[in-house]
């Protein structure tokens, strides 16, 4: 099991914001804003691409009930989605970042140099 599918078993505890049937939503353990949640099916899916259509259905609908419950819908959040290898993704379990509480910088977001070609 990976560490997702251990805190939606209840092996592993989270300091959770929200929860249905279906979705969880609970702070990131290292935060890189002021408010860093994480969002996810209970049902594994490895990633973004894999994960069918539907099931976003449902996750885009969960994820705006928790940026209401944060007061985040009124002052703007951003949603991060880390894909496969070369985004960086650690955990292999379908996860959206919510990160807000504050004036979000836009630069070396993707840790390339600018001068990079591309
Ligand atoms: P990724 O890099 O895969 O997009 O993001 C994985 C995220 O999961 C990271 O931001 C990391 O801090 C978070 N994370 C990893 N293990 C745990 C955990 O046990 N509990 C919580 N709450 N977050 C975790």
């Amino acid at each position: 099991m990976n560490i997702f599918e251990r805190i939606v078993s209840g092996e592993i505890p989270c300091n959770k914001v929200l929860e249905n049937d279906d979705f969880l939503a609970f702070h990131d353990i290292s935060p890189r804003a002021p408010i860093h949640i994480l969002v996810i099916p209970k049902k594994c899916y490895e990633n973004f691409q894999v994960t069918p259509p539907e099931v976003m259905v449902g996750l885009s609908s969960f994820i705006k009930e928790v940026a209401v419950k944060m007061g985040l819908d009124k002052t703007g959040y951003r949603l991060v989605c880390n894909c496969g290898e070369n985004s960086g993704q650690e955990v292999m379990h379908l996860h959206f970042h919510i990160l807000g509480g504050t004036k979000l910088p836009w630069d070396n977001t993707n840790g390339a140099n600018t001068h990079d070609k591309f």
